[in-house]
């Protein structure tokens, strides 16, 4: 329902909650919220990614922050109106804080408000050169010994790490560090990323042949420049290379290719590190101020460490190193494990006349991808949802505002529609012998992702050829491997050239530990998960994704990763964290998370 009187009324909410916060009225602030409520910050009041929830955390929070932040300005979002469903009243909103300027959703039940999101969009007087503000390029007029771009950037490129330092250095040149590293530009933050690989897309281009991305086009945008409307559903994982290599260039990245991180260290009183990199051969020091690891959420591989490993004669490898079926044809193969890794991998395989199977050791949570586009994700972002008028950085703020502690109960239902829709589907994989999870609390693929980020697929195939027996199962957990095979708990031995070990990823902070230390890994503690209390995610509860996109017990150290949705838009927030210290502003800190998991 949309009328005036929603209108006016949620304007009348908004004045009223904007006065009581510009008069420092706490009370009567925290009065305005329902009993059951949540805000989640990004940046703007708590220079944190960070959920309060419940009224007493709220107060807390603006105790300590509001008189800092100096919010005012609340007003409905220019060109929107709020819109009532279900008992709910939802309104795009902007405010503005003594720094920056603010973008926001609230959602009001019975006049009080329930869920706000309030997120950073431009810091003041810092504002990125777009629109009115774009740089004109050409220089008219003349002037003697001019420069060019391409020599002034051919002048960045050489004097960037040698005689000027970067403020800013991302190790890992994925999709992570290449969005980051495109919105620092724009707000005109030296950096440098660093990557292993030869060209930028291939952390993509080195995964097994067969991949394409798991989630649709209109997911995966990154900032700034959008994929051409003729872009595929699903990218192969070529094509998303070649787009990063296309996007790092035009967006004038300094992108240092073939460079190894080897060390960093923090000069505490300096407040600088010290990283050493080995630049295609030559050793180069770099003193940055700021290092984030975008060294991959997906990036360092669980390798287990099975005894008689070292007997088995055959090929064996990490998902991550598998280099595609080409050489295994007529060949009997072992994949050890049963995610998404596993079940592309082994699909491949029997596309190349291998013998496969799968060895299952704990249940997996299952979803069919048109369903999943359909039902999961296809109100924000499918084509429906652009004709619809929905713009990606819309969709992204919608699916911020709902909090994590609650998150759950909307993904609930749709996980039970999915199940009917696919009942048939489902039955035929039981029946074949496949353990089927849906997650701790019903809650299906997002929720997983969010909390252990593991123990899914999304089908795309694979779960036929194991109804149909075309993939062979295998249950229990790996006993030891012998020369030509491995043998199970139970005793049972399966015979293998190949043992593929799709046995998943560790915690980000594996990567501080190779880099900086033991003792810094141990001070930051686990990356990713909410403290959810479900397996892989141990309590107690964090309300955010520990240690992601915010700042770390160590300072100067940030994290950033994810899927391309998150790097696309938790990179803006991550920047403007960044940018806000390059320029010296106050940033007071909220609810820095205390360690709970070392890893
Ligand atoms: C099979 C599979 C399918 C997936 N499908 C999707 C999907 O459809 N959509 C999606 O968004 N995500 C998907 N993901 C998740 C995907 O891995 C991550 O989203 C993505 O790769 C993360 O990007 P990133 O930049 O954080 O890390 P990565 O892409 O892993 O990049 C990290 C980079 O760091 C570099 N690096 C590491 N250490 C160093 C060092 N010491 N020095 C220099 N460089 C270093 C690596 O070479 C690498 O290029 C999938 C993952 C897997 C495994």
């Amino acid at each position: 329902m949309l009328d005036s009187t929603t209108t006016d009324s949620t304007r009348a909410v908004l004045s009223a909650f904007g006065e009581a916060l510009e008069q420092g009225d706490i009370d009567r602030a925290v009065g305005m919220f329902a009993d059951e409520c949540y805000w989640r910050d990004l940046v703007t009041f708590t220079w944190n990614i960070k959920t309060v929830e419940g009224k007493e955390q709220v107060a807390d929070m603006l105790r300590h922050q509001l008189a800092t932040t100096r919010p005012r300005g609340w007003d409905l979002a220019e060109h929107e109106i709020p819109t009532e469903a279900d008992g709910i009243t939802t309104a795009w909103i902007t405010f503005e804080t003594d720094l920056a300027r603010g973008y926001g959703l609230m959602r009001l039940k019975d006049g009080r408000i329930w869920t706000l999101l309030t997120s950073m969009v431009e810091l003041k007087g810092h504002e990125e050169p777009r629109g009115f503000a774009r740089p004109l390029g050409a220089r008219h007029g003349a002037g003697k010994h001019r420069t060019t771009w391409k020599e002034e950037r051919e002048a960045e490129e050489r004097d960037l790490g040698y005689t000027k330092q970067p403020y800013v250095l991302i190790v890992g040149g994925g999709q992570g560090g290449i969005a980051l590293g495109a919105r620092l530009r724009q707000l005109g933050v030296p950096t440098i990323i660093v990557e292993k690989n030869d060209r930028p897309g291939d952390s993509w281009r080195n995964r097994y042949k067969s991949l394409c991305l798991h989630d649709p086009v209109w997911y995966d945008h990154l900032p700034y420049i959008k994929f051409p409307e003729n872009w595929p559903v699903f990218s192969p994982k070529d094509k998303i290379g070649d787009w990063l290599e296309m996007y790092t260039k035009v967006m004038e990245l300094n992108y240092w290719t073939r460079t190894t991180c080897k060390s960093a260290r923090y000069d505490e009183a300096a407040k600088e590190w010290t990283v050493v990199v080995d630049r295609d051969g030559q050793e180069v020091t770099l003193k940055p101020k700021q290092l984030v690891l975008a060294t991959g959420m997906s990036g360092k591989p669980n390798m287990p460490a099975f005894p008689g490993m070292e007997k088995f004669r055959g090929d064996q490898h990490h998902s991550s190193k598998h280099p595609g079926p080409d050489a295994y044809r007529g060949k009997k193969c072992v994949i050890v494990g049963s995610n998404n890794s596993a079940h592309d991998i082994a699909a491949a395989l029997w596309e190349h006349d291998a013998d496969v199977t799968m060895v299952q050791r704990s249940s997996t949570h299952i979803v069919r991808s048109d369903t999943l586009m359909e039902i999961g994700l296809g109100g924000l972002y499918s084509e429906e949802a652009v004709q619809n008028g929905m713009t990606t950085e819309k969709a992204d703020l919608i699916f911020a505002s709902i909090p994590y502690a609650i998150l759950h109960e909307f993904q609930i239902p749709l996980y039970e529609q999915m199940k009917e829709r696919d009942k048939a589907f489902y039955d035929g994989l039981e029946k074949a012998g496949f353990q089927l999870d849906w997650g701790a609390d019903g809650s299906g693929l997002f929720m997983k992702y969010l909390r252990r980020g593991s123990g899914y697929y999304i089908d795309i195939g694979a779960s036929q050829l194991i109804i149909d027996g075309q993939i062979k199962l295998a249950h229990g957990q790996v006993r030891e491997v012998v020369e030509d095979g491995l043998i199970l708990e139970d005793g049972t031995k399966l015979e293998a050239d190949l043992i593929v070990y799709a046995t998943g990823y560790g915690s980000m902070n594996g990567w501080a530990a190779d880099l900086i230390g033991q003792d810094v890994a141990d001070k930051v503690g686990k990356c990713w998960g909410l403290g959810s209390d479900t397996p892989k995610d141990p309590g107690p509860w964090e309300g955010e994704q520990r240690n992601m996109w915010k700042p770390t017990q160590q300072e100067g150290l940030w994290f950033h990763g994810g899927n391309l949705h998150q790097s696309r838009h938790y990179s803006q927030f991550l920047a403007l964290q960044l940018k806000a210290r390059m320029e010296g502003l106050p940033v007071e800190v909220y609810g820095l998370q205390t360690v709970h998991h070392l890893g």
